[in-house]
């Protein structure tokens, strides 16, 4: 099966994913893939599927989704592998743009050194990057890479691509994740260098994630709420748009008028002050309590950064897209 969904994801809305690389086929084997070990390293593009074989797949989803009446806000190539090993990227966008639903690609980003590559990616609407980090030995141990890849490579790659995709008008919109990893990329000199370097590629939105599934290697550990907090903050210094995907899926924008629901919908996106969180419960007529129970049924986290308190929910397991 080529095309599977439209399933729900925090940050595409509806998306039918399509699967265009069998599995695992990489140019990574990172440490903390949910698919496990990578079976297939390579970083030669050849070609899988048949464009049209996946066109048709495609169509068939969205012919069932529409019968049903399910809206579709994004096609997005989220294979079991590295999307961008496959040649023929660029045509199947092209040929999937008819439908007139919008297209986006999530790729590790490690051939994007590779204007081919880059041309392919220009061509989709919403793009996020792989930005784990950007010192060789810490790349090397988080993501694996075939040995022929070049970690300057990468993020020269990455800089180009940002400034062609990012111009005026906007192709398209560019996101990026860093995927924290405990012990490994998560402290504070590591991260003010992801931010340096985020700063550059000027994202949409910066996505901070962690291992929320059984990952490839036993040792690989999601941090604490409060160094994500701290990773947030980092970020947020540098970033416009910084949020977290924590395997919960929060919605920061619809509100539907239970305080509890709501507050831990906002802090499953980014933390609150403590001040805003008061606010918020002055806003909606409650007041502090409402905090204290969720801290005690263990779905809300109190930390601290720079001498202020921030909450922010409870870490939990669970899939993202
Ligand atoms: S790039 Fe993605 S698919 Fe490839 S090994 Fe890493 S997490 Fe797994």
């Amino acid at each position: 099966m080529i095309a599977f969904g439209p399933v729900p994801s925090r940050r595409l809305g509806r998306s039918l994913g399509i699967n265009n690389i069998p599995p695992k086929v990489c140019t990574y084997s990172c440490a903390y893939c949910q698919l496990g070990r990578t079976i297939k390293m390579q970083v030669d593009r050849r070609a899988f599927y048949q464009p049209e074989e996946i066109l048709k797949d495609v169509e068939e989803k969205v012919k069932r989704a529409r019968e049903v009446g399910e809206s579709i806000d994004y096609l997005t190539f989220v294979p079991d592998g590295e999307p961008t090993l496959d040649i023929n990227l660029g045509h199947e966008i092209e040929l999937l743009k008819p439908l007139g639903i919008k297209i986006a690609v999530i790729t590790n980003a490690s051939l994007i050194g590779r204007e081919d590559v880059r041309d392919d990616l220009m061509k989709a609407d919403w793009v996020s990057l792989k930005v784990d980090s950007i010192r060789e030995d810490v790349w090397r141990r988080i993501n694996r890479p075939h040995r022929t890849l070049q970690l300057a490579s990468i993020l020269d790659g990455m800089l180009e691509f940002a400034k062609a995709y990012g111009g005026k008008p906007r192709c398209g919109e560019l996101a990026t994740e860093t995927m924290l990893v405990e012990g490994v990329n998560d402290s504070d000199d590591y991260l003010k260098e992801v931010a340096d370097f985020l700063a550059q590629l000027r994202p949409a939105r910066a996505y901070l994630s962690i291992p929320t599934r059984p990952p490839a290697e036993k040792w690989v550990q999601p941090p604490s709420e409060e160094v994500i907090n701290q990773a947030y903050q980092l970020l947020g210094k540098r970033i416009d748009h910084v949020e977290y995907l924590i395997g919960y899926e929060g919605n920061a924008f619809a509100f539907t008028s239970n305080v509890e629901e709501d507050l831990l919908s906002i802090t499953a996106v980014h933390p609150m002050r403590e001040g805003a969180v008061r606010k918020f419960l002055s806003r909606a007529e409650t007041d502090w309590p409402v905090v204290h129970k969720l801290i005690e049924e263990n779905q809300l986290v109190e930390t601290e950064y720079g001498g202020k308190r921030f909450y922010m929910r409870k870490l939990h397991g669970g899939d993202e897209l």
